[in-house]
């Protein structure tokens, strides 16, 4: 059984806690898509931990970890995160790396910051982990995939070939100091070195797990809003998001996934530049920002303070949607506690119209929020295990949410820990 972990926003919204919990069932856990440029969050029994490459379920010991072929491999980070989490007490985990999987290059995190330096303020707010390039780079064919590694005739011809072409670039463009091809060179030797004990051909690992009933979770990063078709372009990220891509990024059929958990939050946050009809400002998202996550919510990789906003319902009917979503996991509950009346963004008003439907980024722009507020419950609900047992006005929020979005939230995640958790049967079919 495949099940996808993903989020209806635009990051941020709890996968790694999802992940983390499920994982405990689960035999094999994947990352599909994106890079180091975004993190997860967990609080386990070993501590608190920011991972940005190796799956959530790290943390096991009876499961296997992937890192896809649709990641964007970070040889260094992903052994520098290993090495903190040993360090931390946690058992070495069984990792694999698919051999198709492509390596940022040291170049492409100086060509990230290079870049947003040349558009100064008109610049992505990428968080310059060489994702952007990376991705270029795989798709104008000129990437290194793990196995050519191993493949030392072709890997002194590509590096030659790719170092003519960036150092044209470096050299006129950015004006800065060029690749030489033979460091260049002496540092993937490092990371074939570092990375051969994990190599795997993770399509055919997966096809026989699948044949043999094991249960795999698919991690993904960031969200809907994020995935360069469907999301808020060109704010977004370089690779997909969705979970449709899960099959992918992993070597899966897509029919295998048969469960896909989408994540949303019950207020909203983004990080980096883009249009975010929602957002609030000043003290009152001061306030939601110091009180959200777990300990306030600021970026995982980045540290920079998150951009606040009222629960969506446009973007996570949308999100949802995008997704194909079978299980809405409605997390942060608890952060919600501390408000008199709790607005939530319903429509957008658009040239005089209101429409709940999300518009293309263009349009998106000049959408204004149509709030509606709703009675606050005003304690504290973490440690609640069963539905019935959340105050009336919370069901309340949570009930009229899932009605507008259209998918059934089948969890509540009511604090920060594995156990945080509460299921719900839901009218709505899937
Ligand atoms: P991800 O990238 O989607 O995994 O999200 P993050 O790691 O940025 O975000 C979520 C933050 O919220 C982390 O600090 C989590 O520990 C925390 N978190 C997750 N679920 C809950 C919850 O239900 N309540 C609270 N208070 N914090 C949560």
């Amino acid at each position: 059984m495949v099940k996808a972990v993903v989020g209806a926003n635009w990051g941020d919204e709890g996968k790694g806690k999802i992940t983390d919990m499920l994982a405990e069932k689960a035999d094999i856990i994947i990352r599909f898509q994106g890079g180091a440029n975004a993190g997860h969050t967990i609080v386990n029994n070993y501590g608190k931990f920011a991972l940005h490459t190796l799956p959530s379920g790290v943390f096991y010991s009876h499961t296997t970890s992937i890192i896809g072929n649709g990641v964007a491999l970070d040889i260094t980070k992903l052994f520098n995160e290993i090495k903190d989490i040993t360090d931390q007490g946690v058992p070495m985990p069984k990792i694999l790396v698919s051999d198709r999987c492509q390596i940022v290059m040291p170049y492409h995190v100086l060509f990230d910051a290079y870049e947003e330096e040349r558009l100064g303020g008109k610049s992505f707010g990428s968080t310059k982990s060489g994702i952007a390039p990376f991705y270029s780079d795989k798709y104008a064919k000129i990437g290194f995939q793990v196995s050519e590694l191993f493949d030392e005739e072709l890997l002194k011809e590509k590096v030659k070939r790719v170092c003519d072409l960036k150092n044209v670039l470096l050299e006129h463009l950015y004006h800065k100091p060029a690749i030489d091809p033979a460091e260049l060179l002496e540092t993937l030797h490092g990371y074939r070195d570092m990375v051969a004990p994990y190599v795997c051909d993770v399509s055919a690992f997966l096809d026989k797990a699948v044949k043999e009933g094991k249960t795999i979770l698919l991690e993904g990063q960031l969200g809907t809003l994020k995935d360069p078709d469907h999301g808020i372009y060109p704010m977004v990220t370089s690779s997909s998001t969705l979970a449709g891509y899960g099959a992918v990024g992993a070597g899966l059929p897509p029919y295998e996934i048969k469960q896909i958990i989408t994540v949303c939050k019950a207020y909203s946050s983004a990080v980096g530049a883009g249009a975010f009809v929602s957002e609030i400002f000043g003290d009152e998202a001061n306030e939601l920002r110091e009180r959200g996550g777990d300990g306030g919510e600021y970026g995982a990789t980045t540290h920079r303070p998150r951009r606040m906003g009222w629960f969506d319902c446009v973007a996570s009917k949308y999100g949802c949607r995008l997704q194909g979503t079978t299980d809405v996991a409605f997390t942060v509950l608890d952060v919600l506690g501390y408000l008199d009346e709790i607005p939530v963004c319903v429509g957008y008003e658009l040239d005089g119209k209101v429409i709940t439907d999300f518009p293309v980024t263009s349009k998106l722009e000049k959408c204004k929020p149509v709030l509606e507020k709703l009675p606050g419950w005003k304690c504290e609900i973490r440690g609640i295990k069963k539905y019935e047992d959340l105050p009336e006005n919370c069901r309340k929020y949570i009930e009229f949410i899932e009605e507008r979005i259209g998918y059934p939230i089948t969890m509540i995640s009511n604090g920060p820990g594995r156990e945080d958790i509460i299921y719900r049967e839901s009218v709505l079919k899937r």
